[in-house]
């Protein structure tokens, strides 16, 4: 497809910002969504179009049905179009048991990481299936390894959340299949990203590189690849799969 117009959630820095410049490199024009921070966001998005590619900048949290209509209603009045989505914006917290969690983390963890993808999975299916005149398209979710591992004595709510993301791609992939769209997940292990030091530890993915197989963190281009190869054409006949990008953990 020449010029896919792809939507990357939480795309103003680590994964989700290797994710913009690689599909950027690869001829998309890209959409990189944002929460707070306008500055990083129209950072990646000045330096992608200073390499000659088209990119855009929005503002929304992706937990707020409204703001979500009105990022994709900015797409639709920009381009009229949409061919992939990527829902990666997603947060953890800091470390606690079960026992110590409040009922407010919890839902913001599930409001972002779990209902925040499925708000933009739909907007984006009402436009891309031929159920609804659209062409088909991708979506690829960012899951965790954490929804294998569950994360116990860490953030258990986080690790349950992306469990639900895994369980949702396989679903929505089975529903859409023959409406010309693929919904896949990628799973994550521990990459070197800003995410840690807001769970209050900026050295962790180095401090648990001990307990990875290969001995190292990832690098978020290195999920960023996974991620566009799911997006590609070259993943045709793949769907409701979950891919683990973890260095073998
Ligand atoms: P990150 O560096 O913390 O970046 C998070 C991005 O999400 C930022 O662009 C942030 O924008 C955006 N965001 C946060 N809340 C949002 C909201 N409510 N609405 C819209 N955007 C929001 O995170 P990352 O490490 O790259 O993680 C990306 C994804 O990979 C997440 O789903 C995460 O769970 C998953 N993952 C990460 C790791 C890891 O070790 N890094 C491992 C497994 C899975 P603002 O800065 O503007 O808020």
């Amino acid at each position: 497809m020449k010029q896919p117009l792809t939507l990357i959630t939480g795309g103003s820095r680590g994964i989700g910002a290797a994710t913009a410049r690689l599909c950027a490199a690869r001829g998309h024009r890209v959409v990189i969504n944002y929460a707070r921070d306008a500055a990083a966001a129209e950072r990646v998005a000045c330096e992608l179009r200073e390499q000659g590619g088209q990119a855009l900048a929005l503002q929304a949290d992706i937990s707020v049905e409204a703001e979500v209509l009105r990022l994709f209603e900015e797409i639709d009045r920009q381009w009229g179009r949409l061919d992939g989505l990527v829902n990666n914006a997603g947060i953890v917290d800091t470390r606690a048991r079960v026992d110590e969690m409040s009922l407010a983390r919890v839902e913001r963890m599930f409001a972002i990481n779990v209902f925040g993808s499925f708000l933009c999975a739909r907007e984006a299916v009402r436009r891309m299936s031929r159920r609804h005149g659209g062409s088909g398209g991708a979506i690829v979710n960012v899951s965790s390894v954490a929804a294998r591992a569950g994360s116990a004595g860490q953030y258990v709510d986080y690790a349950a959340s992306k469990a639900a993301i895994d369980t949702f791609t396989l679903g929505l992939a089975r529903e859409v299949a023959d409406e010309g769209i693929r919904v896949n997940a990628v799973r994550p292990g521990i990459t070197e990203t800003d995410i840690h030091a807001s769970g209050g530890e900026p050295e962790r993915a180095w401090a648990l590189a001990g307990q990875i197989p290969m001995q190292r963190p990832g690098r978020p281009e290195e999920i960023a690849h996974a991620i566009a190869w799911l997006l590609s054409d070259e993943a045709s006949y793949t769907t409701g799969a979950v891919l683990d990008v973890g260095g073998g953990r």
